[in-house]
């Protein structure tokens, strides 16, 4: 059989947002390559050889990956959210450039998925209906002075802010730091979303203003969504409604 590898995106968390082409995928795979909790989701059966790993090594995974699919096997290569965000497909690329020549005859595919912020956004309205950008607030793979470069451009230039990776058990003080620019140059009043695990059971909304948040609020299983200036509140019985207007002026 020829082999092949899908980089794909299983959602937020909920079935019902898993595509269709990506269960095709995974009922086609022979192997399923990712990180632990990930590959966890994926039910068993059958002729699929699962090989859960743990969190950074995506690289080795990668290699794994592209080593099986030149001896013929069909692999899956899980990623939660989008593969294309703060994920595996890149890390994928990175290793077939730098890998033997022979693995670029490989069928690589990347199957998209909801990526969080674009669940937590469905859930809270549509704060990111108007310009908006998304940062990785993890300083795993870049210097936290370009974070802090980041953050006060892209709020200097009103931009509604995703933020994936806030706060981890190893850095525990970034976010605090990440708050403390946000209220510098958006000021108190602005509006802040809390999202925690997103259509799964343990999900959690929360929506603030910048002068009230506090990092606690936070947590690997959080993305924050910062409103741009223009971004407001529909109170309503039950929830409010976060949206950003389409227009600026
Ligand atoms: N590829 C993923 C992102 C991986 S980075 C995607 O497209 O969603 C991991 C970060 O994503 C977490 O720290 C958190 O900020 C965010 N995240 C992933 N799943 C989430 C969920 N169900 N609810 C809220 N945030 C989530």
């Amino acid at each position: 059989m020829t082999g092949w590898v899908a980089v794909a995106g299983l959602g937020p968390g909920a079935e019902e947002l898993v595509t269709p082409e990506v269960t095709e995928a995974l009922r086609q795979a022979s192997d399923l390559v990712g990180y632990a909790p990930y590959v966890a989701r994926v039910p068993d059966r059958p002729g699929l050889t699962r090989h859960g790993s743990d969190n950074r090594v995506e690289l080795e995974r990668a290699a794994h990956a592209l080593e099986m699919a030149a001896a013929g096997k069909q692999v899956v290569i899980a990623s939660s959210g989008d593969p294309g965000v703060f994920a595996m497909a890149s890390a994928l690329f990175e290793t077939l450039e730098a890998g033997p020549e022979t693995w670029r005859a490989i069928d690589i595919r990347i199957l998209p998925g909801i990526t969080a912020m674009l669940a937590a956004s469905a859930r809270a309205g549509a704060p990111l209906g108007h310009d908006f950008c998304a940062i990785n607030l993890s300083d795993n793979l870049k210097p936290w002075a370009l974070i802090e470069r980041r953050l006060r451009l892209a709020a200097q230039a009103d931009f509604a802010m995703a933020f994936y990776n806030p706060r981890s058990k190893a850095r525990p003080d970034s976010f605090v730091r990440a708050l403390d620019i946000l209220q510098e140059e958006c000021g108190p009043e602005r509006l802040i979303l809390f999202a925690r695990a997103v259509s799964t059971p343990e999900e959690e909304l929360r929506i603030v203003r910048l002068g009230d948040a506090t990092a606690e609020m936070a947590d690997m299983r959080t993305i924050v969504i910062v409103g741009s200036s223009r971004t407001r509140l529909i109170e309503r019985p039950g929830s409010p409604i976060l949206y950003t207007p389409r227009w600026a002026e």
